[in-house]
């Protein structure tokens, strides 16, 4: 029978040396290595060079339209919840050239777009956000269209994920079966252990490559009691969830189109888009196209864009979303209700991005739950 340190020989420990010598490993292999870094006062995600760009000892206080860092917390560098950016915005850039064409005699001839593929390996990526590109993988290569520019990148992304151990304040991702433990789509996840001075992370690898990369760390088996360990994190982390989705959200959204709580919310909303901006499975877009000065050239750019904007919905001669009311309900009942129907799951992760960067603080837990009790629900 094993005892308490007895190994468990698929996973490992590393500490804050082995870390850095991750970071070391994937640089090495010609990767980009994007991490979590303070700027403007929040978590960003930025290139990080090692450990010592990571957040230490900075914890984030979250709430509807109010995000702070508070440092002073100790060694731990992934004791934050999700931040202002997710990752979408390295696989599907806010801006990016479709084609460029060139005036050849009368006509024009359009330019084979030049390919650059970023190696980007990903380093903290939290449970709701490996769902959440889960769900872009489905949008953008799930049969209906493919989208070349970010499956390359996409497939050559190395996922460094990151179990969380402290939720944060406007968190639902249990609700959505999206966290707080990665489940998959991970070369390799860590968990952070802080507890008894120590500072250790507990590895195990989700992919060949990932083992590859592992074996080159300086590493120790793990033993039964650093398991436990870092499930007893992970389960508290579970159980302190700042949000919680109503059940059967879809089918309640659905038979509520009508609800008068949507005028009541677009009493409040700003139709600032801000919460598409942040949210990790938001992916519509508009195209502009430019010439330059002399007409000799022309160019297709593909923007993020927002239901929220009055021009997302014009179609010949006019927007069918006028009303801030049409565009709330338009965006909730698509990640919540349609996009089941679209791409066979749920259009949100409840990382509660949307929460915490809505200006005016709406929440779309806050929203479910409100219809949800009109119907007399417990
Ligand atoms: S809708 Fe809000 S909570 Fe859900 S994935 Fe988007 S930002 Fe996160
Ligand atoms: S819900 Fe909030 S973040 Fe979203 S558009 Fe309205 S005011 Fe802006």
């Amino acid at each position: 029978m094993a005892g308490s340190d007895a190994p468990d020989r698929d996973k490992v420990l590393i500490d804050r040396d082995g870390l850095q010598g991750l970071i070391d490993a994937l640089i090495d292999d010609g990767y980009q290595v994007i991490g979590p870094r303070i700027a403007d006062g929040a978590v960003v995600l930025e290139p990080v060079a090692g450990v010592d760009d990571l957040p230490a000892g900075w914890r984030d206080e979250q709430d509807g339209g109010r995000y702070r860092l508070v440092g002073g917390g100790g060694d731990a560098v992934f004791e934050f919840g999700p931040g202002p950016q997710a990752w979408k915005r390295y696989l599907y850039p806010p801006t990016e050239r479709l084609w460029r064409a060139r005036r050849r005699g009368k006509g024009f001839a359009i330019e084979d777009e030049a390919m650059e593929t970023p190696r980007y390996a990903f380093l903290g990526v939290r449970a709701c956000d490996v769902h959440a590109m889960a769900i872009h993988d489905e949008v953008f290569d799930g049969g209906r269209g493919t989208d070349p520019g970010y499956l390359a990148r996409r497939r050559a992304a190395f996922v460094v994920a990151v179990n969380c151990t402290r939720a944060g304040g406007t968190c639902f991702c249990v609700s959505m079966g999206a966290g707080p433990k990665v489940d998959g789509g991970f070369d390799l996840a860590l968990t952070e252990l802080t507890e008894r001075d120590r500072h250790a992370f507990l590895v195990e690898a989700g992919s060949e490559r990932g083992a590859q990369v592992l074996a080159r760390l300086d590493r120790r088996d793990a033993g039964d009691g650093d398991v436990s360990a870092a499930e007893a994190l992970v389960a508290r982390t579970a159980e302190t969830m700042g949000r919680e989705m109503v059940a059967d959200v879809a089918a309640l959204l659905g038979r509520n189109l009508e609800h008068p709580r949507w005028n009541k919310v677009a009493e409040r909303c700003l139709t600032c888009g801000n919460c598409t901006m942040v949210c990790p499975t938001c992916f519509c877009s508009t195209v502009e196209d430019v010439t330059d000065l002399t007409g000799d050239t022309a160019e297709r750019w593909r923007k993020w864009d927002s239901c929220f904007t009055v021009e997302f919905s014009y179609i010949h001669g006019g927007s069918i979303r006028r009303e801030g009311a049409a565009r709330y309900r338009q965006w909730m009942t698509h990640k919540l209700s349609t996009w089941h129907e679209q791409f066979g799951s749920s259009g949100c992760v409840g990382c509660g991005r949307c929460i915490t960067w809505c200006p005016v603080g709406i929440d779309i837990t806050e929203e479910a739950r409100a219809i949800h009790d009109s119907e007399g629900g417990e």
